[in-house]
């Protein structure tokens, strides 16, 4: 670490600086972010939105997926300008968690009817699995609860300064050529740690992933922690252990530990890595506060003797590191047997969005074809189980009819929107409806288009929807157009692979929003017509 840093000192807990060094480790110090439940019950959805701490609204809140939504008609070029009351609106951002995106036919109901009931029927699928509701009222967000734990969901720990969600392949469990089945260890982790105050006030957020899958959907070279899939030398089914991984505004691959995890260790390696985070993670700066920061500057050796030597008391044995991914898409759309020799129905909505009547019909045909039981995917896309062969087609005319595609174009597919300036208070630009027309401009414009192809929209600096590792990611920011005047647009980043390389920002090169078919077409024509045989977009 550079001598200046050290002689200020990182924040971290392990070194004795125990002292709040900025706002948010104060708010954190001053009271734990679980104990916001109980205010929230008790009094603020009872004396209302004017009666909420600002403490508890710009911070606490998060520990149970409450972010106010921006304020609407506010531009983007005022995003950096204004304090967070004046972005404020007086309604809710709800993200409830659905770990390994398992959701029964009960739990889909009763988040389609808290969409419609409570959230003007919105409903957006995100790239971590999770399902946002908005437009939420401080006064429904006790009934909302009742309904969401009646059947087993939450939204705790759903944001904030916490292990959030833990990201599981959708076919956990029923995929033919899986290595493992990470479920078990997806529900220990979550059962033993997420809402303990153990782990409820870490530097910062905190992504996990856990599976087995030979697509290796769960992308664990960008999450916090991952545990991946492996089988070692003497045929034992385990894990590969990967840390550090994270894009936003200083992107990083998470490093393999070199480990193999026996699956009754997982959990006790997750609060192992998730304890050093909390206890040597730098708390000084929020822009450093990520676990791929302490990584980088200790390399993956020190991090794994520190683990086994103070955190898990036993060495792990070295293991071998997974394969590459099986199919040029990490995805599971369309429709594939199952090893029980029923088949899944993975579809596709426009960039994850849905809403509530939408869920209710997902919810009906899954009953109507298959046993009710459904995924959400990291693509914010969903998938149907348990579905006989000889219905599987019925069932994706149902979905279709419903513009719920089961064999989705290239752009529909691999096209994904981070939330943006419709109701995020850090966006510059529109996100989600720019992405749906790019989608359907591109479809008319290259019908015959075939290729793996992945475009990612952000509405901001940060890497909500993974721009980094798109094959075309798009960021948001404002651009001047051909009459000088300000307008929404996008710098673009070109050639990012999960695992491979992080997408190239070619200097200069941006595009208003109004022109960004336009570009995307021509770069597109271009590949068409100057690739070899066999050459990838990502080649
Ligand atoms: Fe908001 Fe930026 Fe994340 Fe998009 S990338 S959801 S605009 S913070």
């Amino acid at each position: 670490m550079p001598p200046r840093q050290q002689r200020r000192g990182e924040g971290q807990w392990a070194l004795g600086y125990r002292e709040p060094l900025n706002k948010n480790e104060e708010n954190k110090k001053n009271d734990d972010g679980l104990n916001v439940r109980d205010r929230i019950v008790d009094i603020y959805s009872k004396a209302g939105f004017d009666s909420i701490d600002p403490a508890d609204l710009r911070g606490r809140f998060r520990w149970y997926g409450l972010y106010t939504q921006r304020r609407p008609g506010i531009d983007g070029g005022k995003t950096a300008i204004l304090e967070d009351e004046d972005l404020d609106d007086r309604y809710f951002m709800m993200r409830v968690r659905i770990d390994g995106g398992q959701l029964s036919p009960e739990q889909l109901r009763a988040i389609a009817d808290v969409s419609t009931k409570y959230a003007r029927g919105t409903a957006d699928l995100t790239d971590r699995q999770n399902i946002q509701l908005h437009w939420v009222e401080i006064e429904s967000v006790p009934a909302i609860w009742e309904t969401l734990e009646s059947v087993g969901l939450s939204t705790t720990e759903a944001c904030g300064d916490t292990p959030r969600v833990i990201l599981g392949c959708p076919l956990a469990g029923i995929d033919a050529d899986e290595v493992i089945d990470a479920t078990p260890q997806i529900h220990e982790i979550n059962e033993r740690y997420i809402g303990s105050p153990e782990f409820s006030n870490l530097p910062r957020k905190f992504k996990s992933a856990l599976s087995g899958c030979t697509a290796q959907c769960t992308v664990h070279e960008i999450n916090d922690i991952a545990f991946v899939g492996v089988v070692n030398d003497d045929g034992e089914k385990g894990y590969d252990i990967w840390v550090g991984g994270g894009l936003s505004t200083n992107p990083m691959f998470g490093k393999r530990l070199g480990a193999f995890v026996r699956p009754d260790q997982v959990h006790e390696v997750w609060a192992g890595v998730a304890g050093i985070f909390r206890d040597y993670g730098y708390r000084r700066l929020r822009h450093r506060a990520r676990i791929k920061f302490l990584m980088n500057d200790w390399g993956p050796e020190r991090f794994r003797e520190l683990l086994e030597k103070d955190y898990l008391g036993y060495a792990l044995p070295d293991g071998p590191a997974p394969g590459a991914p099986a199919g040029a898409r990490r995805d599971h759309v369309g429709i594939r047997p199952q090893r029980d020799g029923n088949y899944y129905v993975g579809f596709a909505p426009k960039v994850g969005r849905i809403n509530g009547e939408l869920l209710h019909v997902i919810a009906d045909l899954a009953q109507e074809y298959g046993s009710g039981r459904v995924r959400t995917t990291t693509e914010q896309k969903m998938v149907i189980l348990d579905v006989p062969e000889e219905r599987t087609e019925a069932l994706a005319a149902d979905l279709e009819a419903n513009d719920l595609q089961v064999r989705p174009s290239t752009f529909r597919r691999q096209t994904m929107a981070c939330t943006g300036i419709e109701f995020c208070k850090l966006a510059i630009v529109e996100t989600k409806q720019r992405g749906m027309d790019l989608i359907s401009e591109l479809e008319e414009r290259l019908p015959d288009f075939e290729e793996p192809l992945t475009i990612n929209i952000n509405g901001c600096p940060n890497s909500c929807a993974r721009i980094q590792v798109a094959d075309i990611g798009l960021k948001g920011q404002l651009v001047t157009d051909a009459d000088g005047n300000q307008v929404e647009g996008y710098q673009i980043h070109l050639g990012g692979s999960i695992g491979g390389a992080f997408g190239k920002k070619v200097r200069g090169l941006k595009t208003t929003a109004d022109e960004l078919p336009d570009y995307v077409e021509r770069v597109l024509r271009r590949f068409q017509k100057q690739k070899t045989d066999g050459e990838s977009f990502a080649d």
